[in-house]
């Protein structure tokens, strides 16, 4: 039996290397909206943040989710997010119990 291998993805904010489902997934979709995907399914560049609010802080300071998606975030954006990030925070924690790993 070999140990099931966890995907790891980076957090865009503080850079630390988190398995997949320690991570809030930001993903800018084809006609360019950028918004919080819980389900990690959408299609488009994502870019990952630890589920925490201070790394979406850090993140909007910074302006990391510009480099990462390789977009002009604008701080309106930066502020919706934020406030999704703030509502999805408690679903995303309950999510992580019971979530199995997907494909990959
Ligand atoms: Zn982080």
């Amino acid at each position: 039996m070999k140990p099931r291998k966890v995907p790891l993805r980076k957090c865009v904010a503080c850079q630390e290397m988190m398995p997949k489902k320690e991570l809030i997934r930001v993903v800018k979709t084809p006609d360019d909206q950028i918004m919080i995907d819980l389900s990690g399914k959408k299609s488009g560049r994502g870019a990952y943040l630890c589920g925490k609010r201070s790394c979406f802080k850090l993140a909007k300071k910074n302006k990391s989710l510009d480099r990462a998606l390789k977009a002009a975030v604008s701080a309106s954006i930066y502020d919706a997010l934020e406030q999704d990030f703030i509502r999805v925070e408690d679903e995303f924690i309950a999510l992580k119990d019971t979530v199995d790993d997907d494909e990959e």
